[in-house]
């Protein structure tokens, strides 16, 4: 079963409720694991176990770097805000660069979050 990591800051939280939501049948055939807030907030929306990590400012990001450097994170959706500075930029930075050195899908807005998950090559088992 691939492992996706569910990660959006406070003023995309919204969307990816949403997002996750309508694509809730999708996502569960898959294991998922997110930063604490977020974390929490798409499994209350759908009823899908989501494991929680720390929160994203308090070294939840970094967590999940560290789970992609050991294999262990398939795909990201990760809805960054674009718009706002964050306390722990330097996290947000570490853990895109992370995804990229370990060419993990990091799906950054809606639109590619969208081709990610209805993509054939994510059911593929290697
Ligand atoms: P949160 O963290 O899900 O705990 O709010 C997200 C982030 O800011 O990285």
């Amino acid at each position: 079963m691939k492992r996706i990591a569910l990660i959006a800051h406070d003023n995309k939280k919204k969307d990816i409720i949403e997002w996750a939501e309508y694509n809730k049948n999708i996502l569960s055939r898959f294991e998922l694991c997110g930063t604490g807030t977020t974390a929490r907030l798409v499994s209350e929306a759908t009823g899908l176990p989501v494991k929680g990590y720390l929160s994203g400012p308090l070294g939840g990001d970094q967590q999940i770097g560290a789970k992609i450097a050991e294999g262990e994170i398939d795909v990201v959706v990760f809805f960054w805000d674009p718009l706002q500075t964050q306390p722990h930029d330097p996290d947000v930075k570490a853990l895109l660069r992370i995804a990229v050195v370990y060419d993990i899908p990091i799906a950054t807005n809606r639109a590619t979050a969208d081709y990610v998950i209805t993509s054939p090559l994510i059911s593929r088992d290697d």
